[in-house]
């Protein structure tokens, strides 16, 4: 793996501050999101060379086919979970981990599940040095995580062509599903709160574009 360069300074802590002014313009509310895109290092995330590209509002590929979602789908699916401090979070493919990095700065317990072998494992050497406390899972996202159920939020970082039944059977009632559907390469990122054991309400909030929920079983 390549080494980053963990060094924050005052260029990057004004470009961080100008991302969230322009997250802000583009209609992000939520002032504990936008606090934890202030207070995480994306650049952490990227090669040394690539560093000067991290404060961009855009997605980036960073090598072994992994991708770092763009700023404004994180603060949006984060803004959409009204993460509460405390909450136990889900997260389906942790890719580079800067989604649950960003949960876990709002002061919740995050567990996370990647079906990627080479992205699990440098997630497992990477993230502790950023300072948090997030359990990482190498699996498959589609069956969730039961033994670790149930958990007030879920979140989907991945298009998914169907909203996986196992996920809403581990919402805690009250827990709020965050998931972009659709097979084709647009998804509907999709909101379900669970009313009760046996009712969900949907909401639809927009098109957006993930890489696919890759189905069926974990990849060495
Ligand atoms: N949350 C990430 C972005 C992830 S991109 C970040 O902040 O960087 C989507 C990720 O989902 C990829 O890493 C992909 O390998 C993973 N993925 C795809 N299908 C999956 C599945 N069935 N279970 C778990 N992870 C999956």
């Amino acid at each position: 793996m390549p080494l980053y360069g963990m060094y924050d300074s005052y260029k990057f802590m004004g470009l961080r501050k100008h991302l969230v002014d322009s997250l802000r313009n583009k209609g992000i509310r939520d002032e504990k999101v936008l606090n934890a895109i202030q207070k995480v290092p994306r650049h952490f995330f990227f090669e040394s060379s690539f560093q000067k590209f991290a404060y961009e509002d855009k997605p980036f590929a960073i090598g072994a086919g992994q991708t770092i979602s763009q700023p404004y789908t994180v603060a949006f699916q984060s803004e959409l979970l009204q993460v509460k401090k405390g909450d136990r979070i889900l997260e389906v493919g942790t890719g580079s981990g800067y989604q649950a990095c960003i949960l876990a700065e709002m002061d919740t317990k995050v567990f996370s599940i990647e079906r990627q072998r080479s992205l699990y494992d440098h997630a497992v050497k990477f993230l502790p040095k950023m300072g948090y406390t997030i359990k990482l899972f190498f699996g498959d996202g589609y069956k969730g995580l039961p033994s670790y159920s149930p958990f007030d939020k879920i979140l989907v970082t991945a298009g998914a062509p169907f909203i996986p039944e196992p996920l809403i059977g581990q919402l805690k009632v009250g827990g709020i599903l965050v998931i972009p559907v659709g097979s084709s390469d647009v998804q509907i990122m999709t909101t379900i709160t669970k009313l009760s054991e046996d009712t969900c309400e949907k909401k639809e909030h927009g098109t957006f574009r993930f890489v696919p929920l890759l189905k069926n079983r974990a990849e060495d």
